[in-house]
């Protein structure tokens, strides 16, 4: 019951959502986001948020993400897309986090990036009030209390993002390298093209103290702002260098013809947000989605671009497109040099800006120097030297000279 009840105010949420059409610019920026979705992102407890860092408050029970992200099974994928407000990233098979101050486990959906035109701009968090370039959410949901994301969206902590900040490096990140490398496939959200890329652990992605790190309570960072988050920062940023960052702004944001409205108007709505959301093995919502290629190109024949796209979705599901995802990629380039291709913007910017904290308290999960530890059976942070997991049962000797080593990281990083 409460799971049809959920599903029900999600999707009529969902609905609502994208039937006015939302962005990052002008009447559809985020200053009218609060007047486009009055009953979603006008709340008190909005992401992102600017993280002043001394006044975040140190928890001792927030501890390292223990379970964490299984290592891909066989079968594991990664298919990138363009959402047309991001690039999005949906993990297929069992991506699990936990602990890190969890009640529960949660399941990985997706996960994508913000970033700006130049590199003073372009995560969503900030810290002391600086912006990173490039902001990486990865995207989980309660699968112990909850049937589906769609259901979790709405709940309070039925998800549980992890933002990662990035820094500019003169080399390449090897971790972004795959995914760098299709975007020039998928950078024109009308084509609908999804890439694949191999499955790889999550925690690869994260800083290399994945155990440092601020947690508050807030909300998704596009409409509909659902107050459903346990947000997590991490207090250490990956690097991304300026080459792969460039490759990230040559992405295009959809025409407008995409957004005309049709008799198919909604399902075809209700899917891109649901996709936003990571939503996709919905087994309803692909079969109305079929059914609207399949009347779309009985009667928009001009169009190629969608039909084309459902080869893409499901090569082994339409009748008349079998060709492989290479051929497609090659047989849709020349599309890019059409006029279409000259009026439309690169996407960029894709960020909301920091929301007020309202009373709420950013905890941290590492003392800073000099800050008491609680004694008796709590346990300590300490740092990954070799990036590894951390483990619980640790000697305490090694323990006591990781604690240092965290100490001094901090110190060092504050003196600078
Ligand atoms: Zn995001």
């Amino acid at each position: 019951m409460g799971f049809i009840v959920g599903l029900t105010i999600t999707w009529a949420l969902l609905i609502q959502i994208e039937a006015a059409k939302w962005g990052y610019v002008n009447d559809r920026g985020p200053d009218h986001w609060a007047d486009l979705f009055p009953d979603a992102c006008s709340g008190s407890l909005q992401s992102p948020i600017n993280i002043p860092t001394k006044q975040t408050v140190y928890d001792p029970m927030l501890k390292d993400f223990a379970i964490f992200f299984d290592p891909p099974s066989p079968g594991s994928k990664f298919f990138v897309h363009n959402n047309g407000h991001s690039i999005q990233v949906n993990t297929e098979g069992k991506f699990y986090v936990s602990n890190g101050g969890l009640d529960n486990i949660y399941s990985t959906a997706q996960f994508h990036f913000h970033w700006g035109h130049k590199a003073h701009h372009g995560s969503e968090h900030t810290i002391d009030g600086k912006p990173a370039p490039i902001e990486m959410h990865i995207v989980n949901w309660n699968s112990d209390k909850y049937n589906s994301i769609a259901e979790a969206a709405v709940e309070p902590a039925g998800l549980a993002v992890l933002g990662i900040l990035f820094e500019i490096s003169d080399i390449d990140n090897p971790i972004l390298e795959p995914l760098v490398n299709v975007l020039k496939h998928v950078r024109d959200p009308d084509k609908q093209i999804k890439a694949e890329i191999p499955a790889v652990a999550m925690r690869t992605f994260l800083p290399r103290a994945p155990n440092m790190y601020y947690r508050y309570n807030g909300s998704l960072t596009t409409p509909g702002c659902f107050e459903s988050v346990i947000w997590t920062v991490f207090y250490q940023k990956q690097t991304i260098s300026r080459r792969q960052l460039h490759v990230f702004r040559q992405v295009l944001k959809p025409t407008h013809h995409r957004n005309k409205r049709s008799p198919h108007h909604e399902s075809r709505a209700v899917r891109a947000v649901m996709e936003e959301l990571g939503i996709e093995d919905n087994y309803i919502e692909k079969a109305r989605f079929k059914r609207q290629l399949q009347d779309k190109a009985a009667t928009e024949t001009k169009d190629t671009t969608v039909v084309e796209a459902s080869a893409q979705h499901e090569p082994s599901g339409t009748d008349t497109h079998s060709t492989s995802s290479t051929n497609h990629n090659v047989k849709s380039e020349p599309m890019t040099s059409s006029h279409a291709d000259k009026v439309r913007n690169m996407l960029v910017n894709n960020y909301r800006p920091v929301q007020p904290l309202n009373g709420r308290i950013i905890y941290r999960s590492f003392p800073f120097f000099g800050e008491p530890i609680p004694a008796g059976g709590t346990e300590v942070i300490y740092l990954d030297i070799d990036g590894s997991e951390g483990q619980n049962n640790t000697a305490s000797t090694l323990r006591d000279m990781s604690l240092l080593t965290t100490f001094c990281s901090i110190l060092i990083s504050k003196l600078l």
